[in-house]
């Protein structure tokens, strides 16, 4: 691919600036309102030693659930499909990602999979480690691997504004413990949920765990596989099929990336056995998809012929 992503980034991300205007800021979240809705970043990852990078890359924001995927490879390193897969199911639901609804309508009582909140709620309460401090340790070493940036780490902030705030997520985590899908303290596990959530990137960092995912787990500065072959495959899957909450079909239609978002803005996307993506604009559509990260990848899309379809 000839790359001229210095030059073309810096227009695209001029161009698309002007979508911000038509999104808003995620504000259930308290500490997430204070994000800047006019920012836009976006930083790729081609292997080598730097990232292509424009406007607010630099920008810290937390993952939200980009850690779904994270935490999804994490617990199918921990368990395996079969324990994993018998928490959580395989299929989009059509459904806002915070819905209720298909937990009481869908019989056995099983989130529909791992991208939605009850099903990373299902996922999160699989991570391996005695407390919550051992988990989420676990969970930052893995980020900090996939990123290649020591440093990362999660914002207390966000994630007790997060906590004090998540009745909603509560309820489906009560919901799954009286349905047996999760068991233990609710509020233990809506800790190491919302600090998991809270983890805290720049746009280059999530460019390089996109990288990774693209790239089967290998990480170019490392000589060992951080995921597997089969579960980077299989979380790939997901990102398509879910990653976009319920814009997953439209997005796959004209962008074609295996990408996650998250509320805060962010957006991960790993394009197979080539670059990883990552993008920051806090100004949502009413999916809760970045308003100006969907119309950045949409041109990257079309320009550098990234669609895997
Ligand atoms: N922490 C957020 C929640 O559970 C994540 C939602 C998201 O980014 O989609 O509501």
């Amino acid at each position: 691919m000839v790359c001229h992503y210095g030059t073309d980034l810096k227009e695209m991300v001029e161009k698309v600036k002007r979508y911000t205007k038509d999104g808003q800021v995620a504000n259930y979240i308290p500490a997430l309102s204070k994000a800047n809705p006019d920012d836009v970043g976006v930083a790729i990852f081609d292997g080598n030693d730097t990232c292509f990078s424009e406007g607010n890359h630099r920008h810290l924001f937390t993952l939200q659930s980009i850690s779904k995927v994270l935490t999804l490879a994490l617990a199918l390193m921990d368990h395996g499909e079969d324990v994993v897969f018998s928490k959580v199911g395989m299929e989009p639901t059509g459904d806002p990602f915070n819905s209720i609804a298909k937990l009481e309508s869908h019989v056995p009582s099983k989130p529909l999979n791992p991208m939605i909140n009850a099903g990373a709620l299902a996922v999160s309460s699989l991570i391996k480690g005695d407390t919550n401090e051992e988990k989420l340790e676990r969970l930052l070493h893995f980020v900090r691997e996939l990123s290649g940036n020591k440093q990362i780490n999660f914002n207390q902030e966000v994630a007790t504004s997060e906590f004090k705030t998540a009745d909603l997520n509560r309820s489906l985590a009560y919901f799954m413990k009286q349905h047996g899908v999760i068991s233990g303290d609710v509020d233990v596990l809506l800790d190491f949920y919302t600090k998991q959530c809270a983890i805290e990137v720049n746009c280059e960092d999530l460019a390089k765990i996109g990288y990774a995912l693209a790239h089967h787990g290998e990480h170019p500065d490392k000589n060992y596989s951080i995921i597997p072959y089969e579960i980077a495959r299989l979380v790939k899957t997901f990102m398509v099929t879910c990653g976009m909450y319920n814009a997953s079909g439209e997005f796959a239609i004209r962008v074609g990336i295996p990408a996650k978002s998250g509320v805060s803005g962010g957006i991960v996307g790993a394009v197979p056995g080539g670059v990883g993506i990552g993008l920051y604009g806090p100004a949502l559509d009413d999916k809760g998809n970045s308003i100006a990260g969907m119309k950045l990848l949409e041109l990257l899309s079309a320009k550098y012929h990234l669609s895997i379809f």
